[in-house]
């Protein structure tokens, strides 16, 4: 018996229409994408063309106009902390410690500290936030407080993480560190992942699979398996023979095919 994908978006057009300026923009069209259990994904694509706006749909946050999206076989509902979300810029609370940031969801939903402490304390740990936990967000750097997003994402132990270009204001030594942090949470944290970048190597690096858009409307032009195996580091990644020629046939794809939304073979 085959089973069913974890994540589905089935042939899925997202339509913005703005009534104020009776202006219609057509997001997403003709879009599909499977992500099994347990799997990260990157979906790369040019700036506009649709990828936060399939995030927004796992998420809850907006419903298709035609087609199916579905988590675990059900039609995705409302925001839930089953599906954590990590934007390009922390969205932490500045007035709360690193600590209360991170146990935030825990508490409001009102579980005793005995349920989440000692994952806060393994969370702090992998991100490298030992001995700031008593610190405001406001004291941290860009880098810091990213990982106590991505912290505060996991504590919850969402089925599926969310990352809309979490490193992108990051500068390229920041997010390299980032990158290798969030590899080794994952590897104590097997949650499912969709991350949005439009960095080709950040998506190498990451993910088992490359999900390649067109631009807008969005559609999923490609699907490519990343061969490198875990657990990676970026130099090896780099120094494979078949770096440089499978990075060069994504930016061509990128240029050509993504930039005219035609479709690709294979
Ligand atoms: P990306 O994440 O790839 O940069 P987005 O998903 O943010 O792209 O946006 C895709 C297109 O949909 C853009 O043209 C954007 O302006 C439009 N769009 C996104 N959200 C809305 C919205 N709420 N209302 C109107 N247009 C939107």
């Amino acid at each position: 018996m085959v089973s069913s994908p974890f994540i589905e978006l089935a042939d899925v057009e997202k339509r913005f229409d703005d009534r104020r300026t009776r202006r219609t923009t057509l997001a997403l069209a003709g879009l599909s994408l499977t992500v099994a259990e347990g799997e990260f994904v990157c979906l790369l694509g040019p700036s506009g063309c649709g990828k936060s706006t399939v995030l927004d749909l796992l998420a809850g946050f907006e419903r298709p106009t035609r087609g199916r999206v579905t988590i675990g076989g059900k039609p995705v509902g409302r925001p839930d902390p089953d599906r954590g979300m990590v934007f390009q810029e922390a969205t932490l609370f500045p007035w709360l410690s690193v600590l209360d940031n991170i146990t935030f969801a825990p508490r409001l939903a009102g579980r005793p500290a005995t349920d989440y402490r000692e994952r806060a304390q393994s969370l702090i740990d992998v991100m490298g936030l030992r001995g700031f936990e008593r610190h405001a967000v406001y004291e941290l750097s860009g880098g810091m407080r990213q990982r106590v997003a991505i912290a505060r994402a996991w504590i919850s132990q969402p089925l599926l993480l969310l990352m809309d270009e979490p490193f992108g204001a990051l500068d390229a030594q920041t997010r390299l560190d980032m990158q290798e942090l969030l590899l080794a949470a994952r590897e104590r944290n097997r949650s499912t992942v969709l991350f949005v970048t439009h960095d080709i190597e950040e998506a190498l690096f990451l993910a088992d699979r490359v999900a390649i858009m067109s631009h807008r409307p969005g559609r999923i032009v490609k699907d490519i398996v990343v061969p490198y195996p875990r657990p990676r580091t970026y130099e090896a990644m780099i120094a494979t023979p078949a770096f440089g020629e499978l990075k060069r046939s994504i930016v061509a794809m990128l240029r050509r095919d993504a930039a005219v939304g035609a479709p690709v073979a294979g």
